[in-house]
């Protein structure tokens, strides 16, 4: 059969397919999937619906786009000149919005990750992101099942946290 596109159109169509499969979404689910873990996605009983929910370790991970949650200091999140006012309106409620999302988490016993579209852009930056995930979710695996859960919990929440803040710096600084 005759391909009714150009090699050029082809070749872009292709491509559009390819970037879809390997959105930064994709590339964290794929990766917990090989290491073996099980999640749910887009959970929509958990506040904030977050990309991926791992009930076994009481962790929801939210993967941003730089742009539209506002990552700090990113190249990936300058706005458009045009229209300045509106996207920087815009852009402060999502940031709102997803700090009131962590909280409701948190309150619900839940701890957050969030990883940003930038850190998992290079291959040797994405590797060491990917890797700091399944980290952290080793290390809440054993705290969650240790005895004197209470106490274990409550430090966790700090550790989580601060490995989760980590995720935030901008690896381009680093
Ligand atoms: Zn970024």
């Amino acid at each position: 059969m005759t391909d009714i596109f150009s090699p050029e159109q082809r070749s872009h169509i292709m491509q559009q397919i390819k970037g879809k499969n390997t959105k930064p979404e994709m590339i964290v689910r794929k990766y917990l999937f090989s290491k073996g873990f099980r999640y749910r996605v887009n959970v929509k009983h958990l506040p904030g619906k977050p990309d991926i929910a791992l009930r076994k370790y009481r962790t929801a991970i939210f993967i941003h786009g730089c742009f539209w949650h506002g990552h700090e200091d990113c190249k990936l999140a300058s706005h458009p000149q045009s229209n300045k006012e509106y996207w920087e309106a815009k852009i402060a409620r999502n940031k709102v919005r997803d700090i009131e999302t962590r909280e409701k988490l948190k309150a619900m016993g839940w701890n957050t990750m969030v990883i940003w579209e930038c850190q998992l852009r290079k291959a040797d930056i994405r590797q060491q992101t990917l890797e700091g995930i399944v980290q952290i979710l080793d290390e809440t695996f054993i705290k969650l099942n240790q005895p004197h859960k209470t106490a274990a919990l409550y430090n966790q929440e700090e550790s989580i946290s601060q490995a989760a803040e980590s995720f935030s710096y901008n690896p381009e600084n680093k």
